[in-house]
C-alpha cells in the first residue's frame, strides 16, 4: 500500500502557502524554487510518512524546524516536499534525572521560557526565533556556552527518522554513530530529528552586560577582549561587534551562583581597563537575562515575535580562530569594516564583524569526541553583511566575502551553523576538519543512496 502524506500538509493555493514557503534568508527568491507540498508535521509518525512518500514518489525532500539556515536550505526544494517539525515543539521535565525532552522544532525563546519554568536551562543561541532543530545538530553557541558547553554537549538521546523512513533512537547504546554524527555533523544530512533529550542544568539568576567603545579605542579593545574572553572565568561568554557604523559593544553573561555575583565587576576589569563609553551591568533573575540577550521586551516577551515574520537580508559567513590575533589582523578588519561599500538605502542593521569566546566547557570535548571538530576555538569569527536596497546586495556579499578571505590568514575554518555557499571547493574540510572521513562512513552507512540531499550535504564519497 502506498504511503500518504500525513500532519498539516498544504498544497499551493491553500491558506498561509506563501508564508509556509519563507525562509528567514530574505535574498533568495522563494517564488521561484516553490515545493510541492509542505507537511507540518505533528507527530514523529508524520515525519516517517513524509520521508516514506518522497522516496516512493522519488520526490526529493528538506527538513526544517526554525528556517534559519543562511542559504535557504531547508525551504528551497523545486518540486520536492519540505518537511517541517516546527509544530513538534513539546518539552517535557523529569525532575527525577534532571533530563528534557524536547521537540526539535522548538524556538529558543519559548524552550529558554518552558525550561526555566522549572529552574533549567541547557546551552542555547542567542537569536530567539532560531530553531533547536538545525542549532543542535551543528553544535550551538550562545551565551552560556562557556559554562555549559556547546548545544549538543547535552543531548543525551536523539530521536531521528532514517533515510529508510525507520523512527530510532541513538544515544551511547543504540546507533552510538549516528549519535556522534548528528551532534556537530549539521542539520539535513543523516535523518529527520523529531526530538532530542537533553540532561539540564540549574539556573537562578544571572549578571549580564553591555559595553561600549570609542572607535579609536578598536585595536586596544579587540585585543584586551582576545586575551580575555576565551580565558576568563568559565561562568562568562561574551562577544564582541564592530560595526561599520563605527560602534564597538561587548555583550555577555555571567552565569554563576547568587552568591558568586559580586565577582562580576572583577571579571570585567580587563576590558574595563580601556575606557568603555557606557557600561550597563545587570544581575537579573536568569528568564529576564535571557529575554534582554533575546532582544524581546522583558516583562511581554512573546507577542513582540512574529514567527517566521523576520525575514532578512543579509550575507553571513564564519571563521574560527585558534591563535590570537596580532595587530595586523585587527588593523585589517578595522579597514575593512570603514571600508563598506556606500549603500543607496539605510541597512535593517549595520554591518559587522563578530567574535564570539570560546574555550571553557566548549574545548573539554577532543575533536573526535563529537563531530565538532573546532574543539580549539579560541573565538569564532562572523563576518555579517545587512542592505535592503536590491542594488546594493551584490557589493555588500563581495565585501563579506574579500573581508573573510583578507582574514583567512589569521583565522580559518568554518562554523556549520553558519552556512556559506561561497566558501570555495574545499567548503567540507572547512566545516568538518579531520572529521570528514569519518561523517561520509556514517553518511554511507545511513543514507546510501543520498536521499538527504542539498548543496551543502555531507556526500557518500
Ligand atoms: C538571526 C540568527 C541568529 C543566530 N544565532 C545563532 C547563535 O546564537 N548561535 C548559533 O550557534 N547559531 C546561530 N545562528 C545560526 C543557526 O544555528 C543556524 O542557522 C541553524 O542551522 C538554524 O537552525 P534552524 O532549525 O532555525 O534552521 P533550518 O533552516 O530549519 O535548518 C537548518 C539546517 O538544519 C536542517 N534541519 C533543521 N531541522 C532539522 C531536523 N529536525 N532534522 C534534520 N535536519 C534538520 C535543515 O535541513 C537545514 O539544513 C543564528 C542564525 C540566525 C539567522
Amino acid at each position: 500500500m502506498s504511503t500518504k502524506l500525513t500532519g498539516r500538509v498544504i498544497y499551493a493555493n491553500d491558506p498561509g502557502w506563501n508564508d509556509s514557503r519563507h525562509g528567514f534568508a530574505a535574498r533568495f527568491d522563494y517564488n521561484d524554487q516553490q515545493p510541492q507540498a509542505i507537511v507540518f508535521a505533528q507527530h514523529a509518525e508524520d515525519a516517517v510518512n513524509a520521508v516514506r512518500w518522497a522516496r516512493e514518489n522519488k520526490v526529493p525532500i528538506r527538513v526544517r524546524s526554525g528556517r534559519h539556515s543562511y542559504e535557504g536550505y531547508s525551504s528551497l526544494v523545486k518540486g520536492g516536499v519540505i518537511l517541517d517539525v516546527s509544530e513538534l515543539a513539546g518539552v517535557s521535565f523529569d525532575a527525577e534525572t534532571g533530563h528534557a525532552v524536547v521537540g526539535a522544532g522548538i524556538d529558543m525563546l519559548l524552550l529558554t521560557e518552558k525550561l526555566f519554568d522549572v529552574g533549567v536551562t541547557i546551552p542555547l543561541a542567542t537569536g530567539p526565533t532560531v530553531g533547536l532543530g538545525g542549532l543542535c545538530q551543528g553544535g550551538g553557541v550562545g551565551i552560556t556556552t562557556r559554562l555549559l558547553g556547546l548545544t549538543c554537549d547535552s543531548v543525551v538521546d536523539i530521536e531521528v527518522v532514517t533515510a529508510e523512513g525507520h523512527l530510532v533512537h541513538a544515544n551511547e547504546r543504540e546507533h552510538p554513530d549516528l549519535y556522534w554524527a548528528i551532534r556537530g555533523g549539521g542539520g539535513g544530512n543523516f535523518g529527520v530529528v523529531t526530538a532530542f533529550k537533553f540532561k539540564t542544568h540549574p539556573i537562578s539568576t544571572v549578571g549580564i552586560f553591555n559595553i561600549t567603545y570609542q572607535w579609536d579605542d578598536f585595536v586596544a579593545i579587540v585585543d584586551a577582549w582576545q586575551k580575555w574572553a576565551p580565558f576568563a572565568d568559565w561562568g562568562l561568554t561574551s562577544l564582541i561587534s564592530l560595526h561599520t557604523d563605527r560602534t564597538i559593544t561587548i555583550q555577555g553573561q555571567y552565569t554563576a551562583s547568587p552568591q558568586d555575583m559580586p565577582k562580576l565587576g572583577e571579571l570585567l576589569a580587563p576590558v574595563l581597563a580601556i575606557p568603555p563609553l557606557s557600561v550597563q551591568t545587570m544581575v537579573v533573575p536568569a528568564l529576564i537575562g535571557a529575554r534582554i540577550t533575546f532582544g524581546v521586551d522583558p516583562a511581554n516577551p512573546t507577542w513582540a515575535i512574529l514567527q517566521h515574520d523576520d525575514m532578512q537580508l543579509f550575507k553571513s559567513t564564519s571563521a574560527v580562530a585558534t591563535e590570537l590575533f596580532p595587530m595586523e589582523a585587527i588593523q585589517r578588519i578595522k579597514d575593512g569594516l570603514e571600508n563598506v561599500p556606500p549603500l543607496s538605502a539605510p541597512p535593517s542593521q549595520p554591518s559587522m564583524v563578530q567574535l564570539l569566546g570560546g574555550g571553557g566547557m566548549a574545548s573539554v570535548p577532543k575533536w573526535s569526541d563529537t563531530a565538532v571538530f573546532y574543539r580549539n576555538a579560541l573565538f569564532i569569527v562572523q563576518y555579517d553583511g545587512y542592505w535592503t536596497a536590491p542594488q546594493d546586495q551584490q557589493p555588500t556579499i563581495d565585501w563579506v566575502v574579500n573581508l573573510r578571505h583578507s582574514m583567512l590568514p589569521f583565522a580559518s575554518g568554518a562554523y556549520v551553523n553558519y552556512v556559506d555557499s561561497q566558501l570555495g571547493p574545499d567548503w567540507l574540510e572547512q566545516y568538518y576538519g579531520a572529521n570528514l572521513p569519518r561523517l561520509k562512513e556514517i553518511k554511507k552507512k545511513y543514507d546510501p543512496e543520498n536521499f538527504f540531499s542539498f548543496p551543502q550535504s555531507i556526500p557518500l564519497g
